[in-house]
């Protein structure tokens, strides 16, 4: 094929997109648009009618065989047709006139420098329609005010958010916050009321042979020198009240954002936190609350003091010059442009490499972890997963390297710019005091320039360190503002005791991150006081169901009732006040075992035979009372005198966990996996006696197990293929029949 009909082609089939209102993103080629797009940059076409179209627009429109993207000048109106004028912005001369015919769409967005412009807004509407109707001797110039204008809102903005965002952090921490301003206010001026009481003393000194009496001179000698030492021991005091009180502002500030980390990683929808793009934002959140926060406090605390110290500095350095006040303004400026320049380019770096690493902090876990360590040993997989991770961080560095290297360069400049101006204000007062200004005054502008650099550099830095931090903690309020994964009006109401069953109604469920259905149509009812099975190969979609009846997922169609309530609407907690359960991937407590047993309910009075009697009906009662304290003994090894039980052993005190809840309704997915057969049989034969009232749902590979429950669910690839009781089931000779015989030959 001709690159001529390759190109017609691919007109025709964008052509085709645009006509069917879908978004058409394509890369410009050439220069004719520049400085508005750079050649290779992507815009996003849009079909649109001749209507539509406004001076100013950009108008992709075809000329011969080619597609030409310009800046619309002119709408002519003749005869009943529309004829356009286009121009590229760099480009002197018109394009030829076309016609409706010949146009294609307009563009609505470009990507600029990774980040997106809307074209469709009404700042680039304003440049566009500049752009077209002014000549390009003040187009630069009206862009520049356009930009400017944008750059103040876009500060303010800012601004605005950096107070949101150090309101919400200290709202537990109001006291403290006002103590520290203060104490920073002080801690910013006093350095600077030295430094002029010293100016004072050597200008008394340098004038004591103007005293016609020295007692006198030696009098006002004396009250300087008094004055400073006072004031110097305020600062100290005050530097002392200040870090015993900063200290607490952090302890209160970061419990007060551990808090809301905590309650709301656990009010999270289960979904959340099973797909990989949000657990790229909640390692974000987490990561950053971990010390943003306190850094954004101490940042703030820093610009209190630094202005502060500003305000003095500027009232000395108006009285020596005004010109020296701004002299030292225009030195710090690059240098903080810069900062917040690159903080947000090194936001976006870490958004984008928030994936890697969470990888190497996952290999690092395996590296480093216990439940990791006995296969990392059999296995020799520590340089396996030592070049993972070693390659992850490499490429991480590498990134990090080389912003941090164009950074230094960029500040490289910022800094010679800055010393060539502070050479420059040194010579100026130099010739000031050649001109008559006193020598205090002349110790006062080196003593005070140098300091006011660094305050004002400090006061700069700080505040682009708001600036980023508050670009960081963005990623904390997102998650903080998360919401469930589908917002369903729910019922205030509460439910009462299962009455007639559980109601499983056509119900598919797809996983967000899946393609699959991990449930396909699946109807099952489990009627209230039966016990019921789940069996069916691994990944038929069992757990996926408990999970399902646990209020964990919502069902993407179909209904699940509780008696006559839709559990979809229904509060999650409520159901699962009803709801005792235990996992597959039951979780282990390096707490004491009576604390194991009792945080299967909470709200219960922790009574020793309580917690014994849950112990014995899931046969564990024998081995925790043997154990050094009994019941009080530490579990698992991560703290002192804890005593590691057997993987069984952990099972068991997980189903003593479900007994100690109470409720009427258990779920047991794969109870007795690590048990052996006896145990099972005295878990099972104890379930019997405690279930008899109870709605239990089980599921289990074990046919001991699944042969005595009323009724048994096949489930085949998200589908129930087989139900009935053992018997029936046996009779029907089909999956359930070759799976028990089966079972019987291994
Ligand atoms: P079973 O309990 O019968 O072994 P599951 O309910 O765990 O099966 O899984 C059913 C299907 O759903 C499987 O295909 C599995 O791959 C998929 N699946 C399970 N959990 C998830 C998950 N968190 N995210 C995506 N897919 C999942």
């Amino acid at each position: 094929m001709q690159f001529d009909d390759l190109y017609t082609e691919l007109h025709d089939l964008t052509d085709e997109l645009l006509g069917s209102n879908q978004l058409v993103k394509l890369k410009a080629g050439g220069y004719s648009m520049f400085p508005f797009f750079k050649n290779g940059e992507i815009i996003t076409v849009k079909k649109c009618r001749a209507d539509e179209l406004r001076i100013g627009n950009i108008v992709v429109f075809k000329v011969d065989n080619k597609w030409v993207t310009h800046r619309l000048l002119k709408i002519i109106l003749q005869n009943n047709k529309t004829y356009f004028i286009a121009k590229g912005d760099s480009c002197k001369k018109k394009d030829p006139m076309f016609t409706e015919e010949n146009l294609i769409g307009k563009v609505v967005s470009h990507l600029h420098n990774d980040k997106h412009k809307n074209l469709e807004s009404n700042y680039y509407k304003k440049i566009g329609w500049v752009i077209a109707y002014f000549s390009k001797i003040i187009t630069p110039f009206i862009m520049i005010i356009l930009w400017l204008i944008l750059k103040v809102k876009k500060t303010k903005t800012v601004i605005k958010n950096v107070f949101h965002s150090l309101f919400f952090i200290s709202r537990n921490s109001r006291r403290l916050i006002l103590i520290n301003i203060l104490i920073s206010f002080f801690q910013g001026i006093l350095p600077f009321v030295i430094i002029y009481l010293v100016k004072w003393l050597i200008d008394a000194i340098s004038s004591i042979n103007a005293y016609s009496d020295k007692m006198d001179a030696y009098k006002a000698i004396g009250v300087i020198i008094t004055a400073t030492g006072f004031v110097f021991l305020v600062q100290s005091i005050i530097s002392i009240i200040g870090s015993e009180s900063r200290e607490r502002l952090s302890q209160s500030v970061s419990l007060y954002i551990y808090s809301l980390l905590h309650k709301k990683y656990s009010s999270l929808d289960m979904a959340y936190l099973e797909d990989a793009k949000q657990q790229d934002k909640i390692h974000r959140a987490v990561q950053e609350a971990s010390f943003r926060p306190m850094k954004m406090v101490n940042e703030s605390l820093a610009v209190v003091q630094s202005v502060a110290s500003w305000l003095f500095i500027a009232v000395m350095l108006f009285t020596i010059h005004w010109a020296v006040f701004f002299l030292i303004l225009i030195a710090v400026i690059p240098g903080f442009w810069l900062r917040i320049k690159y903080s947000d380019k090194l936001f976006k770096m870490n958004k984008a490499n928030s994936q890697k690493e969470r990888e190497s902090y996952y290999y690092n876990r395996i590296l480093t972890g216990l439940p990791f360590a006995k296969e990392l040993r059999l296995f020799n997989l520590e340089s396996f997963f030592t070049s993972r991770f070693d390659n992850i961080q490499k490429y991480l560095h590498h990134q990090k390297n080389s912003l941090l290297r164009k950074q230094a360069f960029a500040d490289v400049f910022a800094q010679t710019f800055a010393v060539a101006i502070i050479f420059f204000s040194f010579g100026y007062v130099s010739y000031l005091a050649v001109n008559g200004l006193s020598i205090g005054t002349v110790v006062l502008f080196f003593l005070i320039f140098q300091r006011g650099f660094f305050v004002m550099k400090d006061l700069f830095l700080s505040v682009a360190g708001l600036f980023e931090d508050n670009v960081f903690l963005n990623e904390f309020f997102n998650f903080l503002h998360l919401p469930s994964l589908r917002q369903i009006p729910r019922t205030e109401g509460t439910i009462g005791v299962l009455q007639k069953g559980i109601f499983i109604e056509n119900v598919s469920f797809k996983y967000p991150s899946s393609q699959r259905k991990a449930l396909d149509s699946i109807s099952i009812e489990i009627p209230a006081g039966k016990t019921v099975a789940l069996v069916g190969k691994n990944g038929s979609g069992k757990t996926t169901l408990v999970k399902l009846l646990c209020g964990f997922y919502l069902p993407d169609n179909g209904r699940i009732l509780f008696d006559d309530n839709d559990i979809s609407i229904i509060n999650p907690e409520e159901i699962r006040k009803q709801i005792t359960a235990v996992f597959q991937d039951f979780a282990l407590y390096n707490m004491t075992a009576a604390e194991n047993i009792f945080l299967g309910n909470i709200y219960k009075p922790a009574t020793i035979s309580n917690i014994k009697q849950a112990a014995k009906n899931a046969g564990i009662d024998d081995i925790l009372e043997k154990l050094p304290s009994g019941y009080e003994n530490m579990l698992g090894n991560l703290f002192e005198k804890g005593e590691e039980l057997s993987i069984g052993q952990w099972q068991k005190l997980a189903i003593a966990k479900a007994f100690y809840r109470d409720a009427s309704i258990l779920y047991m997915d794969e109870p007795s996996s690590a048990l052996d057969a006896e145990t099972e049989l005295h878990i099972l034969h104890n379930l019997k006696l405690l279930a008899k009232d109870k709605t239990v749902l089980i599921i289990s590979h074990r046919f001991s197990t699944i042969k005595w429950v009323d009724i048994i669910y096949v489930l085949d690839n998200g589908k129930v293929v087989e139900s009935g009781n053992h018997e029936q089931l046996m009779e029907m000779k089909g999956k359930y029949f070759r799976m028990y015989e089966t079972s019987k030959t291994i």
